[in-house]
């Protein structure tokens, strides 16, 4: 069996045959129209890989000389674009089967070994896979040797889906290949109730994987069964094995990668030690977090990593973690790869802060192919980050409505780099989802972009619709309330988690009701924010703490103080004059201020956010970002806006030590707020143990229960307030 390779970029080249000669499969090479029309002259070959764009010519003149000229060579188009217009093209012109670059090498060896079976059993016309056997002249079907009964139409569509594996084909394409009609006159239902039938009868009463997999909004595509060693992704070049977190075993691809001299450089070393040594700075904890936790999970993950090899160059290397046996014991494999897209640096920045949550985070390149897609993801839409990775994110990520609005949201990501907005989309399942997407274009240092970034959070539209108006009574009490001055401020510290020494005071409001008792702001912020009453509470809870703060301060105490921001605050134009005047009423240096912003403050109105950032940047104030970690495309942020604090969230501090999803989280953004050269503090500390755990993973700064609940002015210990002066605020400069 012989295979030709027409492909200009050499590493590609020479990774094809590399992974084809494993299989016993020769293969020639060449990389332009005039070498590939010579070779194929020299020799025929039964299989051509063609890529679609090369220098001097382009793939498809090739196609159409070979079909011109009858050859018959089964020919698999390689091309950079996954528009319809182009497979249809080159179907037309007779090509046999279409790859989307960036394709993995693992579905490309799928699809030649299954042109292979096909040639082996072609005197019997039989298509053989794990399990599943397709006799096209005998017309018979066997499941596990069991015979399955089909009519002809769904064995005819069952062969054309299997004679082309991996490849997706649209419900009218089907219709047109397999039962020879128009869409326009045979619905396409017919396809949809073919297909579940067929399901049924190859794997009745199962919920496990179909080998007929529904694409939203593509079509159909046959995934044949895993047939053992031949398909295995562990073929691949660039492999570790680790038992007991030693290195037992590595190949040359693995050692290459590190710069190591050999694989026996490797061998016998301790995981924790060579991930200290050659993660880039910053990054070690979080990366052998990310480490053991995918190791855990039964499906293989994979996250990038950046090594600094022994020379001391940098590169991000893709690396799949996933359970193994060796010599009969437990193992741990990673899968290296050396990942060279421009997207890779995004990759890496968010695995572990975002890959946890819950929304789905996609990361797409600027081709719009999926580069990464996390646990939430898959919950949201169904699909395995297996199974779409390299797919291009609108055959996955299927938008219900008009096409009106996505061009529209298109041409703002476009135009501002940002799209925030609410939309439906469907998933695996068919079902219709109602989200709430905040999608980036994420750019490197230069402004160059590297990739896109969406974070998509699924919303109960009855749910929104019944908190738009807060009931009037509530109002009503709300605005009495503030007039008769029942809003207090309490104090909880911020302190140095080495020294425990007091650094800065948050100010947090609560309401002091006539019948209520003491009303958290839990209850009644969100009622302010939608009845226009935040202005007010706002206003009054900064010019208190102004003036209370600024008593200590000028008592001597080096203090400084932290004040929530709601977003609507943010918006407002009159933040920076109020601010202005409140600090001059009271005399309270601004510098000695930090504001608290939540994620989703800033991801509703970029622009105006990123404008009132600066404004307050200029005055001295600080910014910090709340929560962080629950919110939106955190990362995207920390480029564009001034920002100097992050606040690790509360859910990932509790039971930190325990916990290990929650200290990879934890353990990522101290990590990301080094590189980035931000101070980070962690919330509700509760305990010692979480206190000690954080600081060991490099977290400085703390508040929580464990050093103080908030408490009115009065009641706050200041026996231990920071002595030293403070030190300078890193400041970041936004990207332009
Ligand atoms: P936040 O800014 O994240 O404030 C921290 C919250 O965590 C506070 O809740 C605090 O009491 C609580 N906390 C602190 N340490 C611990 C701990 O060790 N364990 C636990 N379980 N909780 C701890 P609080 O005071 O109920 O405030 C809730 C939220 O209300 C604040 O979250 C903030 O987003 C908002 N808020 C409070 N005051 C204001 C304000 O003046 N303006 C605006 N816009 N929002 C405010
Ligand atoms: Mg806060
Ligand atoms: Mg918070």
């Amino acid at each position: 069996m012989r295979t030709l390779v027409v492909e200009d970029d050499l590493s590609t080249r020479r990774l094809v045959r590399e992974v084809l000669e494993r299989q016993g499969i020769e293969v020639y090479e060449a990389c332009n129209v005039e070498e590939a029309m010579i070779a194929l002259g020299e020799r025929p070959a039964d299989i051509v890989i063609l890529d679609v764009t090369l220098p001097c010519g382009s793939g498809i003149e090739i196609l159409t000389n070979l079909r011109q000229a009858g050859v018959a060579s089964h020919v698999i188009v390689l091309s950079g674009a996954s528009n319809e217009h182009d497979q249809v093209r080159a179907f037309e012109l007779g090509a046999d089967d279409y790859l989307v670059k960036p394709f993995s090498t693992r579905e490309l060896t799928a699809r030649v070994l299954a042109v292979r079976r096909r040639q082996r059993d072609s005197e019997t016309s039989v298509l053989r896979f794990d399990g599943l056997e397709i006799d096209l002249s005998a017309a018979r079907v066997l499941v596990h040797g069991r015979v399955v009964e089909l009519p002809a139409k769904e064995l005819a569509l069952l062969a054309f889906l299997a004679v082309r594996p991996g490849h997706v084909f649209s419900r009218a394409q089907l219709l047109r290949a397999v039962w020879d009609s128009d869409p326009e006159w045979q619905s396409e239902a017919t396809v949809t109730e073919h297909i579940s039938r067929l399901r049924k009868k190859l794997a009745p009463g199962s919920d496990g994987p179909s080998v007929l997999h529904t694409v939203p909004g593509g079509g159909y595509r046959f995934d044949p069964p895993l047939d053992g060693a031949a398909l295995d992704h562990r073929n691949e070049p660039g492999a570790m094995m680790f038992v007991g977190g030693v290195v037992v075993a590595a190949d040359d691809a693995a050692s290459e990668l590190f710069g190591a001299p050999g694989p026996d450089a490797l061998v016998g070393r301790h995981i924790t030690d060579l991930i200290s040594e050659l993660v880039a700075a910053g990054s070690v904890d979080a990366a052998l977090q990310r480490l053991a936790l995918s190791a855990e999970g039964a499906e293989p993950r994979s996250q990038v990593l950046l090594f600094t090899r022994s020379e001391g160059r940098d590169v991000a290397v893709e690396v799949t973690t996933s359970p193994a046996m060796w010599d009969g014991r437990a193992a741990l494999r990673l899968s290296l790869r050396r990942a060279v897209d421009e997207s890779a640096h995004i990759r890496y920045l968010f695995t572990g802060v975002l890959s946890d949550l819950a929304d789905a985070v996609i990361v797409t390149d600027m081709h719009d192919h999926i580069r990464s897609w996390n646990p939430g993801a898959e919950r949201v839409y169904g699909w395995g980050e297996a199974e779409v990775l390299g797919r291009h994110i609108n055959d996955v990520v299927v938008w219900a409505g008009s096409d009106e609005a996505l061009t529209s949201a298109r041409a703002e990501i476009e135009a501002t780099g940002h799209w925030h907005g609410q939309g439906r989309q469907i998933t695996r399942d068919g079902f219709t989802i109602a989200v709430q997407t905040t999608t980036n274009i994420v750019r490197d240092e230069n402004g160059g972009a590297m990739g896109i970034v969406s974070v998509n959070r699924p919303v109960d539209l009855a749910m929104v619709a019944s908190q738009a108006e807060p009931p009037a009574g509530d109002v009503a009490d709300l605005r009495r309330g503030i007039a008769a001055g029942e809003l207090i401020v309490h104090y909880q510290p911020i302190v140095d988690l080495a020294g425990r020494f007091i650094y800065a005071v948050e100010a947090l409001v609560r309401w002091q009701h006539p019948a209520r008792g003491l009303v958290g702001p839990d209850e009644f912020i969100p009622i302010a924010e939608r009845c226009g009453l935040i202005g007010d509470i706002g206003a009054f809870v900064l010019e208190e703490a102004c003036r209370q703060v600024g008593t200590w301060r000028n008592d001597g105490l080096n203090l400084t103080l932290a004040v929530n921001l709601s977003p609507k605050e943010l918006a407002d134009p009159g933040l920076v004059d109020r601010l202005e005047t409140t600090a001059s009423a009271s005399g309270f240096d601004l510098h000695a201020l930090w504001l608290e912003v939540t994620e989703s403050a800033l991801v509703e109105d970029v622009a105006t956010a990123r404008e009132q950032l600066h404004r307050l940047t200029a005055l001295g104030v600080g910014i910090s970002i709340d929560d962080f970690g629950t919110g939106w495309a955190s990362l995207t942020y920390l480029r564009e806006f001034p920002v100097h604090l992050l606040k690790i969230d509360r859910s990932f501090v509790r039971g930190i030590q325990h916990d290990t999803s929650a200290a990879a989280i934890a353990s990522s953004i101290i990590s990301l707020a080094a590189e980035l050269k931000l101070f980070v503090v962690a919330e509700g500390i509760e305990t010692e143990a979480e206190a000690k755990f954080l600081q060991a993973l490099g977290c400085s700064i703390g508040q929580g229960y464990l050093f103080g609940h908030p408490t009115p002015a009065g009641v706050v210990d200041l026996s231990r307030v920071r002595p030293l002066l403070e030190p300078d605020r890193p400041v970041r400069q936004p990207a332009t």
